[in-house]
């Protein structure tokens, strides 16, 4: 390839760049209101906008303010909304003094430089080159928009037929307002594919349908950190746009057959976010961390979760007083819980805990340890955390309580979407085959796992067509060996 180099600057350019002209006068009055002059000496002054130096975007000066700003920043948005705050934010050249933090990278704001800030709350700031990260902001400028027209509908997300009565738009039948007395380990959310625990909830008396009341309140609508575009309240049903009747959480990445959020990114791509990942906002309140917990100002970056050690390269809360990192698959496990043999809530404790006591699983009957990898579930995730009722002193692994496919449902049929290639390619129109029911596993003799053959230890487990499979895991598994055994008798003649 041919291409330009400077030596003295070690710069090289594209032949077709070198050539692009470079105007001597920009007239852009939106970004600043006297024309701007081409200054030729690169990479040594500071935008006004960006508050940055780069070596590779021309630069435009204004001597009579001593105004500088780069030629790819003219043009700058000036009244943005992103997703790390709720009021839309403006950016502004000049500053009020004192000590200053980004509201999206936490670090400190240079006031000499313009930065985007908020006119409704008192201090709020965040770095230009922060709120235009195609992460956090979508790319439009709002300053001709009319404030209503980007706002979302927070009316009541279902229907009130009567006190205590509503309609959701989940369901067909009218839904009743009751009060917890006694748990019940058969009653679970059709929202959250949790238990009820405790509180009040709202069952139809028609079917099994059963919601905890904060579930039910949940918003059609909703902003989201992790997402620059509104999302939107769905339920996994199977059926047209969701063959499978399941949906996998970008934050958490687990499976689950509840209520989630979504945005639809273009034709193939769909930002999803389980209703448990969806109550995070920041600063995070951790129950189990003194010092509230931040989202990452960028996306990808490696961080190890100290509850299940694991290693994460996307998505964290991080703290910003200590090095503590907690993932989002351990920052959504319910903090407690109730175990049938136990009439007190359990709490979560971190593995760490169970290092200088002997600490037993009542329902696996194994040692609590931390790290412990569990020899039937082939898996490189390490399952550390553990439940304990400080009062009985009953300890539990997190996975013998709640299973590895916490958030899917007793109850629902979800599809084998592999079976189902599977079979239409043999020429097979065999629907039922690839429906899965998801069990609850409470019969005394545990049925064994057709794919691992172990007993299935979770509290669910999965029913397909002449098989039983312990975990989501093991039935993607399953049928994606048949699938290979399929195409490899197809290639093989
Ligand atoms: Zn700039
Ligand atoms: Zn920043
Ligand atoms: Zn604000
Ligand atoms: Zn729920
Ligand atoms: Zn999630
Ligand atoms: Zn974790
Ligand atoms: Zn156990
Ligand atoms: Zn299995």
């Amino acid at each position: 390839m041919i291409f330009y180099h400077c030596l003295t600057c070690n710069l090289s350019m594209h032949p077709v760049c070198a050539m692009r002209k470079v105007p001597f006068f920009i007239d852009h009055p939106k970004s600043h209101p006297h024309p701007l002059t081409f200054f030729p000496t690169q990479a040594s002054l500071v935008c006004h906008f960006c508050a940055l130096i780069k070596k590779l975007d021309p630069t435009y000066i204004c001597t009579k303010c001593v105004f500088v700003i780069h030629k790819g920043c003219i043009g700058f948005p000036h009244v943005i909304r992103i997703s790390r705050h709720t009021h839309r934010i403006s950016f502004t050249s000049s500053l009020p003094c004192g000590k200053l933090s980004c509201g999206v990278c936490h670090q400190q704001v240079d006031n000499d430089y313009g930065a985007y800030s908020c006119k409704k709350c008192d201090a709020y700031f965040v770095h230009s080159k922060c709120a235009l990260q195609r992460h956090v902001w979508d790319g439009k400028d709002l300053e001709e928009v009319p404030e209503e027209d980007d706002m979302i509908d927070d009316g009541e997300p279902f229907k009130r037929i009567a006190d205590g009565i509503i309609l959701h738009p989940f369901h067909c039948h009218n839904l009743h307002l009751q009060t917890t007395r006694a748990y019940d380990e058969n009653k679970y959310c059709r929202g959250c594919a949790l238990p009820i625990y405790e509180g009040q909830f709202y069952s139809c008396i028609e079917s099994d349908f059963i919601l905890h009341e904060h579930c039910a309140n949940a918003p059609r609508m909703k902003r989201h950190p992790l997402h620059p575009h509104p999302l939107t309240l769905v339920v996994a049903t199977r059926g047209p746009g969701n063959e499978e009747g399941t949906f996998q959480c970008d934050a958490c990445h687990r499976k689950g057959t509840g209520f989630f959020y979504e945005h639809h990114t273009d034709q193939e791509n769909i930002f999803m976010l389980d209703i448990h990942c969806a109550s995070i906002f920041e600063p995070f309140q951790y129950q189990g961390h003194e010092h509230p917990l931040f989202l990452p100002s960028e996306p990808n970056k490696w961080g190890r979760c100290q509850m299940c050690t694991y290693e994460y390269v996307d998505l964290n809360l991080n703290c910003l007083e200590c090095d503590y990192i907690l993932c989002f698959h351990c920052a959504t496990l319910p903090y407690k819980v109730r175990y049938k043999h136990d009439s007190h809530f359990l709490k979560i404790c971190n593995g760490k805990e169970a290092n200088d006591q002997s600490y037993w699983c009542e329902i696996c009957e194994g040692k609590i340890e931390e790290g412990t990898e569990r020899a039937f579930y082939n898996t490189p995730k390490k399952d550390t955390s553990f439940y304990k009722c400080n009062a009985c002193c009953t300890t539990l692994h997190q996975r013998c309580l709640l299973g590895i496919d916490t958030y899917m449902k007793p109850g629902e049929t979800v599809k084998d979407y592999l079976s189902s290639i599977k079979y239409a390619s043999e020429g097979q129109s065999k629907e039922s085959i690839t429906d899965v029911r998801i069990l609850l596993n409470s019969s005394l003799t545990r049925p064994i796992c057709t794919r691992c053959l172990c007993r299935c230890p979770f509290p669910i487990f999965f029913k397909g067509h002449n098989t039983i499979f312990c975990s989501w895991d093991c039935v993607e598994d399953s049928a994606m060996r048949s699938y290979q055994r399929l195409l490899y008798s197809f290639i093989s003649g």
